[in-house]
């Protein structure tokens, strides 16, 4: 599944193909993804300019002067950028073409990704109640220690709430609660300050430095046949529970925690 750090090498890879072109059709293969595409998309894009391509969460605005498409990539969804002649494949479920002759081409094989329309000057309700951005400055220890207090939940599942905080996924989740050093299943709100700045921290680092590792896999969400390049990721934890712990040795547990598959060390987080 695409994770914030996917989409956001999505995002920085369509930018140079996208930005500034004028859309001069739209096709639509089916009348929905996971919902249906509303009517906006066809009958506003058409003629207008990609003024900005923005990344909320994991979703993705083309912004031009009359609203903005919002983009979902689901579980399998991608974005390629493609000559006008390549033949579509199965799955390939929308073009956008642009003016430089290209077309933007969204394939989504379970189809639960989505492509709606925000208006201009208003905020699509899927975003209205997220919490910030990871690696925005707003984003810190202090903002997850205010905001947990009071709470009973497993700190792992307070960390996924996108309401505390956007685009961290189970596994970011897991190996940023491993570095921290807390139990995944500790409550959320006896953590103290200091080791949710720790955290904070942990998972600042971890998404950038997947974000910087995604800077070199640029190719594969052009290519027009190659599957999209998601990360191979460097894990510590996540997927690895009954293996010894990298640091001390002893074997990783796992457990489900908020029905989502959760690996630790018992010996060095709590
Ligand atoms: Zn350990």
């Amino acid at each position: 599944m695409p994770e914030l750090p996917e989409v956001e090498t999505t995002r920085a890879g369509l930018a140079p193909h996208v930005l500034g072109r004028r859309i001069t059709g739209v096709v639509l293969r089916r009348p929905d993804l996971r919902w249906p595409i509303p009517d906006e998309v066809g009958a506003m894009l058409p003629g207008r300019r990609i003024e900005a391509i923005r990344r909320r969460a994991k979703y993705l605005l083309l912004d031009t002067d009359a609203g903005s498409a919002l983009l979902h990539l689901g579980m399998s969804g991608s974005l390629r950028v493609l000559g006008p002649d390549v033949p579509v494949r199965a799955h390939d479920h929308v073009d956008l073409s642009l003016d430089s002759g290209q077309v933007l081409r969204f394939n989504d094989p379970r189809r639960f990704g989505c492509l709606l329309w925000q208006p201009l000057g208003e905020t699509h309700a899927l975003l209205r109640d997220l919490g910030p951005e990871p690696l925005d400055d707003s984003f810190d220890g202090d903002h997850l220690f205010l905001a947990s207090r009071g709470r009973r939940a497993p700190v792992k599942t307070f960390l996924m709430d996108q309401r505390i905080v956007v685009g961290v996924g189970n596994i970011y989740a897991a190996e940023a609660l491993f570095a921290a050093g807390i139990s995944p299943l500790r409550e959320a709100g006896r953590i103290s300050r200091e080791r949710y700045t720790r955290l904070a921290a942990e998972v600042k680092r971890i998404l950038a430095h997947a974000i910087g590792r995604g800077g070199t896999t640029l190719r594969d969400f052009i290519s027009p046949d190659g599957a999209p390049g998601y990360f191979e990721q460097e894990l510590t934890a996540y997927g690895r529970g009954g293996q010894p712990c990298p640091n001390c040795g002893t074997t990783l547990r796992s457990a489900l925690v908020g029905q989502r598959a959760t690996v630790w060390c018992p010996r060095c987080q709590h």
